[in-house]
């Protein structure tokens, strides 16, 4: 049997995973003790505006002193995301959009792209997550903390309103939770489990590419998990739905945080029964098997049509490694 790469699991780190913080969640409610934080010379803040984080231009430092949020505030709501091994306090600050000002958009659909400045601060700047994690403009650390500021941030910026009854929700819990006092509903950050895999086909791995990829990128298939779903299920499912290929084994290896914007991957490689590909045209334009060979060569980036595979910022990257070096 080759399916030794079944039973290992794989030692690498992946960007955005391992929040250094302990998160405190057991005083969220803890109204003293917040405040306490909040007055602590050590306190600091990711501060996010229009879903990016506000570097320095300079140094990109990332956390910044109260002051800061104050200047360009007041914060439409401030979370504690945790204390740092020394007991500093993290906390993001979610500010009104008008502290910033976009000046261009030269999105492309894969990538953020929107040119926002704070006026009157040429000394910051607003970076997207992709863009840091991608250029390593941040330690990865420091990036991980920044992708759970920013998702719960997202959250709340969407979330201003019960979605039971319609009234304003008020927030609580430390940034945690969202509370409606008319309906008395409790509403709690969402994450969005999306299944990303390999189909493995003896020695032939399956990768897709989707029309908004870059020129000549394939990738590991992808779908979000749906209600009453098991991972398992969702895994066959999106590799039926987008190539036609038959599984029968599934296999979790491993999951990432992925703030765009708040989603968590979760890895799993299948294995494949059959070998037919009918590819959806919808969500994929094209799907293929790729021997060991080629996947070494796209790695090389000496694939004779040009392939390319995802960075390694991306869970997908880690999959294809693991399954051409296991
Ligand atoms: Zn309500």
């Amino acid at each position: 049997m080759k399916d030794a790469f079944f039973e290992t699991t794989p030692p690498w780190g992946f960007a955005f995973a391992g929040v250094g913080l302990d998160r405190v969640s057991g005083r969220r409610d803890n109204a003293e003790f917040l405040s306490e934080l909040r007055a602590r010379p050590d306190a600091r803040f990711v501060v996010i505006a229009r879903d990016m984080p506000i570097l320095d231009r300079q140094t990109r430092h990332a956390f910044w002193p109260p002051a800061l949020v104050d200047a360009l505030g007041p914060a439409r709501v401030e979370i504690l995301l945790g204390l740092d091994p020394a007991g500093a306090p993290y906390f993001a600050a979610l500010m009104p959009d008008s502290a910033v000002e976009q000046q261009a958009d030269l999105s492309d659909g894969f990538q953020d792209r929107r040119v926002l400045v704070v006026p009157g601060r040429d000394d910051l700047e607003l970076v997207d997550l992709r863009t840091i994690a991608w250029q390593g403009l941040v330690v990865s650390e420091v990036a991980a903390i920044l992708g759970e500021a920013k998702a719960i941030a997202h959250w709340h910026a969407r979330h201003s309103f019960c979605a039971n009854c319609g009234a304003p929700s008020r927030v609580s819990a430390a940034g945690w939770r969202r509370e409606c006092d008319v309906c008395k509903t409790q509403h709690f950050p969402r994450t969005d489990p999306v299944v990303i895999m390999l189909a493995v086909d003896g020695e032939r791995c399956l990768l897709g590419r989707q029309a908004r990829f870059p020129k000549g990128m394939y990738s590991a298939l992808a779908g979000f998990l749906e209600p009453g779903e098991s991972v398992e299920e969702a895994v066959r499912r999106e590799i039926l739905e987008e190539s036609g290929i038959i599984c029968d084994e599934v296999r979790y290896v491993a999951s990432q945080p992925w703030p765009f914007p708040a989603s968590l991957m979760i890895g799993c490689m299948a294995r494949a029964t059959t070998r037919e590909i009918t590819v959806d045209g919808e969500e994929l334009e094209d799907a293929r098997w790729f021997s060991r060979e080629e996947v070494a060569a796209i790695f090389e980036k000496r694939h004779p049509q040009g392939i390319l595979s995802p960075n390694r910022m991306a869970i997908a990257h880690h999959l294809l490694k693991f399954w051409l070096e296991g």
